[in-house]
């Protein structure tokens, strides 16, 4: 399970998540937790903290959103981290413990439901 962990990039976190889980062709679901952004494996060998990493730094180039991120691995996480510090303004990350579906925006407090709504996208 990778963690990705986007305190002080949280208004791209969304897009990153979707990004990021297109790219591993659902073979590990995005799990929104506040300001993180958790991969379950759908089955078998979920992907690496490297592999995470490397498509979270395209996902970076792609929007032109090098300048302003930074992405690192500390252990099981991947970090973005705002490059001026400090977090954002503005745009306030999800309530801890409200799980939303990246691909059609339907949100849920309970993580169950969550995952076995996020499942019908992979059918
Ligand atoms: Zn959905």
């Amino acid at each position: 399970m990778v963690v990705v962990d986007c305190s002080g990039a949280e208004s791209v976190m969304a897009d990153l998540a979707s990004y990021v889980s297109e790219r591993l062709g659902g073979r590990a679901l995005p799990i929104l937790k506040g300001k993180k952004i958790v991969f379950d494996p759908v089955s078998g060998e979920g992907p690496t903290v490297r592999e995470v990493a490397s498509i979270v730094g395209s996902f970076l180039h792609e929007k032109s959103l090098e300048a302003k991120y930074r992405v690192s691995e500390e252990g099981e996480s991947v970090c973005v981290t705002s490059v001026s510090g400090g977090g954002e303004t503005g745009r306030r990350g999800l309530p801890p413990n409200l799980f939303m579906c990246t691909h059609c925006g339907f949100a849920t407090s309970y993580e169950e439901l969550y995952q076995q709504h996020v499942r019908i996208h992979y059918v």
